[in-house]
């Protein structure tokens, strides 16, 4: 009785389509997944329907990538209703600033010698929510890196060359939208941020449960946000950030699994 809640498709940044990733992890014997592609709901439709087919229980998901005070932030939201006009509005907005942005980062690298294309980028994101992690394959691609993180550490991360800022929710406002679409919004992966006062601001801003159990996790990590997660009456949640084969260190569906439990802790909060 096992469930992975993170994973993403290509319907945001993952190989993978939600098809795709909803067939496998029945194959992996999951009884349950989400998928929480980024700052998009566009996904859901096709697994959910999939899912049925069957057998698979899909928890509508989404991950919010915010910002605070320059710390990357991403809030996870389950059982969202993600037909919610409000939701579907911000989704719509968020995206066009992707793509915008996507253009402006392309611009960046060819001023500085970079020969890659917007066609190049958008025939990889193929209508999702195109990102940093789409320019990233294509310069491993054109061998203008070795590896994916190669590619943000000399270009793409914050605050590097080709960097460029684009619209985004601030994590209180990502949970505010999560909330009012009947979801409940989560820390994802706290131990990323690497700086556990920030970790603490989130959490008085009233998200209801910790990432705890996550891929990059050590057990110490693990151990501390459960522990966190206790003492703040939070819920646990837990999964694997698949993005499929071809992404930052390869496919984890199937390395995390977590117990099916933790989402009947979920349900019972709704
Ligand atoms: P974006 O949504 O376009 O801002 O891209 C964010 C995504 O890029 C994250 O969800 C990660 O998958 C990836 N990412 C961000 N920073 C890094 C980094 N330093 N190394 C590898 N991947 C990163
Ligand atoms: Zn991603
Ligand atoms: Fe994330
Ligand atoms: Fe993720």
């Amino acid at each position: 009785m096992s469930v992975d809640l993170h994973l993403h498709t290509k319907a945001s940044d993952g190989s993978l389509s939600p098809k795709k990733v909803v067939y496998k992890a029945k194959k992996l014997n999951y009884k349950a997944i989400s998928i929480t592609d980024h700052d998009t709901v566009s996904g859901l439709d096709e697994a959910i329907k999939n899912g049925k087919k069957i057998n698979l229980e899909i928890i509508p998901g989404i991950e919010f990538n915010t910002k605070y005070k320059g710390f990357e932030v991403h809030i996870l939201g389950y059982f969202i209703d993600y037909h919610n006009k409000s939701l579907i509005n911000v989704t719509k907005k968020l995206h066009d600033s992707r793509v915008k942005r996507v253009k402006r980062i392309v611009n960046k690298l060819n001023e500085m010698g970079i020969k890659i294309t917007n066609n190049d980028v958008f025939s990889l994101s193929d209508g999702g929510a195109v990102g940093r992690s789409h320019v990233a394959r294509v310069l491993k691609n054109k061998n203008y890196v070795e590896t994916f993180s190669e590619a943000f550490e000399k270009y793409l991360a914050i605050g590097k060359e080709a960097y460029v800022e684009r619209y985004r929710l601030k994590p209180d406002e990502a949970i505010i939208i999560i909330k009012k679409a009947g979801g409940i919004p989560v820390l994802a992966h706290p131990g990323l941020i690497e700086n556990d006062k920030i970790v603490n601001k989130i959490l008085s801003m009233g998200v209801e449960g910790i990432e705890a159990y996550y891929y990059e996790h050590n057990l110490n990590e693990t151990n501390k946000y459960i522990k966190l997660a206790n003492d703040n009456d939070l819920l646990i949640t837990g999964g694997s950030d698949d993005h499929g084969p071809g992404n930052k260190d390869g496919a984890r569906l199937g390395k995390m699994k977590i117990d099916y439990k933790l989402v009947e802790a979920l349900k019972n909060s709704i």
